[in-house]
């Protein structure tokens, strides 16, 4: 194995911050802050300037193999994930077939092994995700499953969402929720309200979203089974699971950064590149998800990428899939939206390490199967898995630049500000400066 030195970094801690060195021997951290003698020949990358603090960890990524690799594949994906900053992924289960059973979700495992970063693994609630029976939740939790959803799609039915959690309660496990009425939603394309209507599309109110959230809620109060909610998108939805938590329900919640960045006002070109389901809301709930996450209220910014083939986002805008790519950009935006300049490097870490690796089980400790551990405080002694992010770096998103096999970005041309310099996962450097390394 290698040695890698990182010189001169602000180390990022849970709470604190402090600048100093950062030595990675084997695998593992071996030193922080004054590391004594450095090998001859470790690579020694110059952080002055930079923060350094743990591999992002994303709750919500969309890998589409098996069944579309023509979109992403768990190589492509992984690697866009490194250059983005990750050193672990969730891969989502709405492949084709859905990962609801062992077989799958070992396919998945095994494929995510040989990929330079750690590829965790969410599996369906129900079988084939239809929403009707559940799926073999505590066969999939002995393979280290610790998170199941249906995503794509919210499971409608309440009296099968309240058996999965008293069936997942004891297992300790997870039920991460997408949450729209489906009803409700009506197949909508965008955001209902006064735009959808002068656009003529159908749209998807709001209220599709909260009432799901204020059902599961209530679900949770019942059977004492935990729920993340994903990609959390009004101010509403905010409130009712802020307010759950504090009551001491176990909840959690991500925000995704499109529903952070962009507003409803991005649909007004037919582009389907903005079509994303729950869809881009109003100007006042893009400011109430920045305003809550620089409050330190979310627990975590997940990316929900979801990579399409060019020729499905040329389809007419109510034809076209939902879903965008994040995987490489999330790092900047997170760090925009949390002030710039300003940005607290604790809140940065917390939001996209930190907090999505203890809702993933992915710390150390924690129970894990084939994974090394993520979000640490930094110590030596802990698995290798690091950031390094360059909070002075001004540079312009190019689709054209992706990594993922897909390039169904809607940042493409967009300023930023802060980017990811290294990633280090399991001790290696995989990434470097928006290339693999
Ligand atoms: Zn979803």
């Amino acid at each position: 194995m290698s040695s890698i030195f990182l010189r001169g970094g602000l180390i990022v801690g849970e709470s604190s911050t402090a600048v100093g060195d950062v030595l990675v021997v084997d695998g593992r951290i071996a030193g922080v802050g004054d590391v004594g003698e450095v090998p001859s020949d470790a690579l020694e990358i110059d952080a002055s300037g930079c923060w350094v603090g743990p591999g992002l960890v994303d709750l919500h990524t969309h890998l589409r193999e098996p069944g579309r690799e023509e979109a992403e594949t768990i190589e492509s994906g992984a690697l866009a994930g490194a250059v983005g900053g990750f050193t672990a992924l969730v891969a989502m289960p709405n492949t084709e077939p859905a990962l609801d059973n062992v077989a799958l979700v070992s396919y998945v495992l095994d494929r995510g092994e040989r990929t330079p970063i750690d590829v965790a693994v969410a599996g369906a609630i129900s079988v084939g995700r239809r929403g009707e029976m559940l799926a073999p939740l505590a066969e999939m939790a002995a393979l280290g499953v610790r998170l199941f959803t249906d995503d794509g799609i919210g499971v409608q039915n309440p009296a099968l969402m309240r058996r999965a959690l008293e069936y997942a309660k004891p297992l300790g496990v997870r039920l991460a929720q997408h949450c729209e009425d489906e009803l409700l939603a009506g197949g909508g394309s965008m955001n209902e309200g006064a735009l959808s209507s002068r656009l003529g599309l159908v749209g998807r109110p709001a209220l599709a979203e909260e009432l799901m959230v204020l059902r599961d809620i209530e679900l949770v109060r019942l059977t004492g089974g935990a729920v993340h909610f994903l990609h959390l998108s009004t101010r509403r939805s905010l409130d009712m699971v802020v307010a759950a938590r504090r009551e001491g329900l176990p909840v959690t919640f991500e925000v995704a950064p499109h529903h952070f960045t962009l507003d409803e006002t991005s649909c007004e070109q037919f582009d389907a590149l903005f079509k994303v389901h729950p869809p881009l809301r109003p100007r006042g709930d893009v400011d109430a998800l920045r305003d809550a996450l620089r409050a330190g209220l979310v627990d975590a910014v997940a990316t929900d990428h979801a990579p399409h083939a060019p020729e499905l986002k040329d389809l007419a805008f109510d034809e076209a899939p939902a879903g965008m790519l994040g995987l490489e950009h999330v790092a900047s935006l997170t760090f925009e939206a949390l002030g710039g300049p300003e940005a607290s490097a604790v809140a940065f870490y917390a939001l996209l390490s930190r907090g999505p690796a203890r809702i993933a089980h992915l710390r150390a400790g924690d129970q894990r199967v084939r994974h090394s551990a993520h979000g640490g405080s930094l110590s030596p002694g802990e698995d290798a898995n690091l950031m390094v992010f360059d909070p002075a770096a001004r540079w312009t998103a190019r689709s054209s630049a992706l990594h993922s096999r897909a390039t169904n970005s809607p940042y493409d041309g967009r300023e930023l500000v802060g980017k990811v310099r290294a990633t280090i996962a399991k001790g290696t450097l995989v990434a470097f400066d928006g290339e693999l390394a």
